[in-house]
């Protein structure tokens, strides 16, 4: 099989990671892997059948029911399919963002993504953006990059997003649920959020998306033929 290549990108909630991985993706030619999207499936899902995203028995006797399947439309757009439904837009309020966050502490629900995850950068070149890319999912990645930026500048960006969308924000809200995330997102026992250690750190508080991009391009050129 040809050697695929793989760019991880981690960060905390609200860094970036989507806007830039998916420009990119469309740059380079590789798919992109918002793999935050499958946490918030499972998420939704448990939600649905009142199963509490901190309760392991109810997770681990439902996960079996849940087929997950990632789809792009023709402008490359991931779809989330739960058991065949599109619930792409459905996954992304601030109250599936904080289950997520619980839920994807649950050790079942890791091990049930891992393959999956990992059968995607098998089969193509990827840029997949996570909290555990770098550190588990992918360790051999080509290209790591962990993208951060203060949680203000975060919770800024995250409510830009909400309202572009037409949902109602709340500043102070948003950042501590940011804050709330970060910690869980942290401390969790299975594959927390951190640094790999051959991870290049990129703070984006002070930067616009064109300056990211243009960092993040040139660490790709040094590791990738491109
Ligand atoms: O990236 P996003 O904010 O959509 O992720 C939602 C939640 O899913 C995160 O707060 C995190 O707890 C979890 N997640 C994870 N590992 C990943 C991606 C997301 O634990 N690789």
């Amino acid at each position: 099989m040809a050697k695929t290549y793989a760019i991880a990108i981690d960060g905390p909630a609200g860094a970036g990671k989507s806007t830039i991985a998916k420009r990119l993706a469309k740059e380079l030619g590789y798919h992109y892997v918002d793999t935050g999207a499958i946490y918030r499936t499972v998420a939704y899902f448990m939600d649905l059948l009142g199963v509490s995203p901190k309760d392991s028995d109810g997770v681990e006797r439902y996960i079996d029911e849940l087929t997950i399947q990632i789809e792009y439309d023709e402008e490359g757009k991931q779809h989330m399919l739960m058991n065949g439904m599109d619930v792409t837009d459905e996954i992304r309020t601030q109250d599936i963002s904080q289950k997520a966050s619980l839920v994807s502490a649950q050790p079942v629900v890791r091990e049930v993504l891992l393959d999956m995850q990992r059968d995607v950068a098998k089969a193509h070149n990827v840029i997949m953006d996570g909290r555990d890319i770098g550190t588990v999912v992918l360790p051999k990645a080509d290209v790591k990059i962990f993208l951060t930026a203060t949680p203000e500048v975060r919770a800024k960006r995250r409510c830009d997003e909400l309202l572009a969308k037409g949902q109602k924000v709340n500043y102070e809200q948003v950042l501590k649920d940011i804050i709330q995330r970060d910690y869980q997102d942290t401390h969790r026992e299975i594959a927390p959020l951190k640094l790999a250690r051959d991870s290049v750190k990129v703070d984006t508080s002070e930067l616009d998306i064109e300056g990211v991009i243009a960092a993040i391009e040139a660490i790709i050129k040094e590791k990738i033929p491109v």
